[in-house]
């Protein structure tokens, strides 16, 4: 057969402390650890993924659906993806099972891309634009500084470095998150795009009173303000408080986007490239989107890999309605710390005044510095 018969599926597990730990109002970060998976083919060909999520699971779940892939045609992702779904559905469907099948079908886009000679944008059917807007993510919560001049004077450094947006971490309590925010809108003036994340941090009276009180310091949106199981509580607080509702990071795949778009949990859906199954289900996540008049803004929180794939996926995203001013997809650009984000890649993306461009090399656009794997490689 002519093809990419694949050889091999690797992964590496990076991992780098932090000098400063920082949290959500779900997860405490004291270093940044994220799972590159590589996939060689017997012609020497590589292509490269990410997984969200736990490093260690990922690697094993990885690890295991290699048995099922080797010998199959990295081109034919279709293919690859739904043998090695099913080899797990019984007991996968959703979480690991899908946020390791995302790394390896990532890798083998890429793969199609280096094949074709041509960017994965372009395979998924076009590039609509050459760059896109980033809006950062920060605000995180630091111990042992005042919260409210912290994030503010945080907010006011993104203004200066051209961002036209930004989103902060709240979910620390009501009152205490009010004072944040005000202060944050304060600090970016009025101008500025302001959203806010509670990493499902509320329960529904917290949400909707938040919600309530946050909206006159004009937000865009109103990130995961309850547990992502609770569908009925995000359908009720996006009815109850005016501030749109954002939320998908946590879903997964085609049938764990079904219900939250089509019950209109969300104004916004945020599926993650490297979490929801990769490009061949991201693509199916969009035309549902489309289908139902969801907004869309991938979910992004990982290495230069992971943001090159978001890159490729949000460049091929189809405006809709196609008009003279198209609600534009924005770049979630985390800007807490992290070296393997930018030392991964040969040449790591960066942001100019606030835009990012769009790679258009093969495949994902990107060398991996294979130093910084080594230098970053987990111990144990
Ligand atoms: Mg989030």
């Amino acid at each position: 057969m002519k093809g990419k018969t694949i050889a091999a599926i690797r992964t590496h597990a990076l991992e780098a402390p932090l000098e400063v730990a920082f949290q959500s109002a779900s997860a405490r970060f004291d270093r940044r650890a994220h799972l590159l998976v590589e996939v060689e083919c017997a012609d020497g060909t590589v292509g490269w993924g990410e997984c969200l999520g736990p490093v260690g699971p990922n690697a094993a779940t990885v690890a295991a659906y290699s048995q099922w892939a080797a010998g199959m045609n990295a081109l034919e992702t279709e293919k690859v993806w739904i043998t090695l779904y099913n080899a797990l559905r019984d007991q996968g469907q959703r979480g690991i099972a899908i946020t390791a099948l995302s790394g390896i079908d990532i890798a083998l886009w890429d793969i199609r891309g280096k094949a074709a000679g041509l960017p994965v944008s372009v395979l998924l059917g076009g590039r609509f634009r050459e760059r896109v807007r980033a809006y950062v993510t920060g605000g995180f919560w630091r111990a042992g500084v005042d919260r409210v001049s912290d994030v503010a004077d945080e907010v006011a450094r993104y203004r200066t470095e051209g961002f036209h947006a930004a989103k902060i971490k709240i979910g620390f309590g009501v009152a205490r998150d009010l004072a944040v925010i005000a202060a944050a809108r304060e600090a970016m003036g009025p101008e500025m795009r302001l959203m806010i994340d509670a990493n499902h941090g509320y329960d529904v009276v917290e949400a909707v009173r938040l919600g309530r009180a946050a909206a006159e310091y004009d937000i865009d949106w109103f990130e995961e303000p309850v547990l992502p199981e609770w569908l009925d509580a995000y359908a009720e607080i996006r009815r109850a408080q005016p501030i749109p509702v954002a939320g998908g990071e946590t879903w997964h795949a085609r049938w764990g986007m079904k219900d939250p778009v089509e019950r209109r949990c969300v104004d916004i859906l945020q599926p993650d490239l490297a979490g929801c199954g990769g490009f061949t289900e991201a693509r199916r996540i969009a035309d549902l989107c489309a289908l139902h008049g969801v907004r869309l803004v991938p979910h992004v929180w990982g290495t230069g890999v992971h943001l090159a794939a978001a890159l490729q996926f949000m460049a091929a995203h189809v405006p809709d309605p196609f008009r003279p001013d198209p609600v534009e997809p924005i770049l979630e650009f985390d800007r807490t710390p992290n070296p393997l984000r930018q030392e991964v890649l040969q040449q790591p993306i960066e942001h100019e005044n606030g835009w990012v461009a769009i790679p258009d090399g093969p495949g994902l656009g990107i060398e991996v510095n294979r130093d910084a794997l080594a230098e970053f490689a987990a111990r144990g």
